[in-house]
């Protein structure tokens, strides 16, 4: 172990979020931001951490230096992006920070489902995109055999027993309504029991509406229904 942390290239850090209650459900965390992503969804937020060879806002060890001064104030850390499975140092970092005591969380689109299977020992929850329906997937982000790596992803997460939440971002431009009632079905059927669906909000996205009766639906399909508008 002490030989392949030594030997990990540092993390590609993009920016870190010194405090978060939201970010890793039931604890106090930080938030690294990974630099460097392959898709590129229209309504990406952080489009500054896309480019994986653009200049990096923290080394890593000043991210460990920060960590250290946290121990016995912050329960964990997660780890976003950007596109954390990107990185070959993210299995490295992760036993880093375990090592220093913190809970591990991972934002991912689980375009890697191999790294993410390989990542899931380490972690303690995994917040995975569920970009929209299969048919869907590729036209969101832009590059081909998207859906079938998410979709991947998220069997492996499932059959892992680490805790979860889908979420999926959307506005009505992406995808129908009834294609969004139709994944649901699909999730349900795959055994996801925690979705969170995020409102997609921006001057050129197209707002969307579900009535009281299709969010009461969604409710009773998952343990876990969390609906995020936007601000
Ligand atoms: S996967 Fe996430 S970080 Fe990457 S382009 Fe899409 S929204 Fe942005």
């Amino acid at each position: 172990m002490a030989a392949e942390l030594a030997n990990a290239a540092p993390l590609r850090v993009g920016g870190l979020t010194p405090l978060t209650s939201i970010d890793f459900p039931g604890r106090l965390a930080a938030v690294v931001y990974t630099q460097g992503c392959p898709w590129r969804c229209s309504y990406c937020h952080n489009p500054e951490l896309l480019d994986a060879n653009a200049p990096t806002a923290l080394d890593w060890p000043q991210v460990l230096a920060f960590l250290n001064k946290r121990r016995g104030l912050l329960d964990g850390v997660v780890f976003s992006g950007g596109e954390p499975t990107l990185q070959g140092s993210l299995p490295a970092a992760l036993q880093e920070v375990r090592a220093m005591g913190f809970q591990t969380a991972l934002h991912t689109g689980g375009m890697y489902p191999e790294r993410l299977s390989a990542l899931l020992p380490w972690l303690d929850w995994v917040g995975l995109d569920i970009k929209g329906p299969q048919q869907r997937c590729d036209a969101i982000t832009t590059v081909p055999g998207s859906a079938a790596k998410a979709w991947q992803s998220l069997r492996c997460l499932l059959d892992s027993g680490v805790a979860y939440e889908c979420r999926t971002t959307w506005h009505a431009g992406l995808f129908s309504t009834a294609e969004l009632l139709a994944l649901a079905d699909d999730l349900t059927a795959l055994g996801v029991t925690h979705w969170a669906l995020q409102e997609c909000r921006t001057p050129e996205t197209m707002a969307w509406h579900l009535t009281p009766d299709q969010l009461a639906l969604l409710g009773t399909k998952f343990a876990a229904f969390t609906l995020r508008r936007a601000a």
